[in-house]
């Protein structure tokens, strides 16, 4: 297995390789950066097809995290661990506790939180080992929330670049997921004044969305010919893709799902086809703001958890700016922004 010449190692600080023979973890934790701070990041549990692949996934996701988290003008790091396996198979009290001992051992250089397959439980027994965890219930609680307002202003933002101003009354949304983010997301929405047309894979939450927020319910498919202003993709990653740009009639893509770009180059195919694009880690945020509080000096507030996600507004609307001043696509722009943070420091 190679690591040091792969494409996506970027001088990562640190790559621990973790094991536990008695409760059959294999763990790799990626330290991609602390420049900025401790590297935070999430952990994730997932039966990769291979070691190669679990390697790929976290050196890529850790690099992320350290954009992530400068660009929000947080005093973090990047960082991102994988636990390898079935989670019907292997999660257990005694795995997620020799996990976190292997947390404790890198002294504070990264902390975990939850991720795919990682619940708010199972960070807490990895707390019973170390302090090194982040996103606990009863500190910072659901991140949901703080990601949904980071979203709608990201929506507001992207409009008001595009139009001049940021009144979404009768604006046209279509939003592809109904979960934790986007169920609030849509409650925003509605309270401004848009209209929805919304899907989901799950009939209970189309439901509640239509009769809560008198969204239009439309098939899954469905949701990438619809003739709206704003497509928000709030479910999965890579729906920017070869396939569904020519689909796509929205004016603006702002949406809190993980990697939207299937890859890089849809970007920019996005862009020459005069769609506005708000870069996924940047409006999606809200989340890892509202954990950062938890570490705040002065203990956690919401007010100013909210305070500083409001800010995700201005910092997409120089994205937009400069985006359009050096002609280049907007997730470029977003990853000079956090390279120009790292160098420089908040
Ligand atoms: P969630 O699991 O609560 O919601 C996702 C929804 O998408 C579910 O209702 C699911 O049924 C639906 N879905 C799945 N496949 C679909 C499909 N093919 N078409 C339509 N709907 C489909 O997740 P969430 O916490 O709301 O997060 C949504 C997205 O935002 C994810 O990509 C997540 O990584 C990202 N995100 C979330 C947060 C957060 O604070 N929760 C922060 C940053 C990024």
């Amino acid at each position: 297995m190679t690591v040091f010449n792969r494409t996506e190692f970027d001088n990562h600080e640190n790559v621990v390789f973790c094991a536990d023979k008695e409760t059959g973890l294999k763990a790799i934790i990626a330290v991609h950066s602390t420049k900025l701070g401790p590297a935070v990041g999430g952990c994730r549990l997932w039966d990769y097809a291979s070691d190669e692949d679990a390697v790929y996934d976290v050196l890529r996701l850790s690099k992320g995290m350290t954009y992530k988290n400068a660009v929000a003008r947080l005093p973090f790091g990047g960082g991102k661990s994988v636990i390898i396996g079935n989670a019907k198979e292997i999660k257990s009290d005694a795995l997620f506790k020799a996990f976190g001992r292997h947390l404790e051992r890198l002294g504070g250089s990264y902390y975990s939180a939850e991720d795919v397959n990682i619940t708010c439980d199972d960070v807490a027994v990895m707390n019973t080992e170390t302090n090194y965890v982040l996103g606990l219930e009863g500190k910072s609680g659901n991140p949901s929330p703080f990601t949904a307002l980071g979203t709608f202003l990201g929506i507001k933002a992207a409009y008001q670049h595009k139009h001049g101003h940021q009144d979404l009354a009768g604006v046209k949304v279509s939003v592809q997921g109904l979960g934790a983010v986007s169920y609030t997301l849509c409650k925003y929405l509605h309270e401004a004044g848009a209209e929805l047309f919304v899907t989901d894979i799950n009939e209970e939450r189309v439901s509640r969305v239509v009769n809560d927020f008198n969204a239009t319910a439309v098939n899954i498919d469905e949701i990438y010919d619809l003739d709206v202003d704003v497509y928000a993709p709030c479910a999965l990653g890579a729906t920017i893709n070869d396939e569904t740009i020519p689909r796509i009639k929205a004016g603006i893509i702002a949406g809190c799902a993980n990697n939207q770009l299937a890859e890089p180059r849809h970007g920019e195919i996005i862009r020459e086809k005069g769609i506005l694009y708000a870069p996924d880690y940047v409006i999606n945020a809200g989340g890892i703001i509202n954990v950062y509080y938890e570490t705040a000096p002065e203990g956690y507030s919401a007010e100013a958890a909210t305070k500083h996600v409001e800010g995700i507004f201005d910092t997409l609307s120089e994205i937009f700016k400069r985006s359009e001043d050096e002609q280049k696509s907007t997730h470029i722009i977003a990853d000079e922004l956090a390279q120009e943070i790292i160098e420089n420091g908040l």
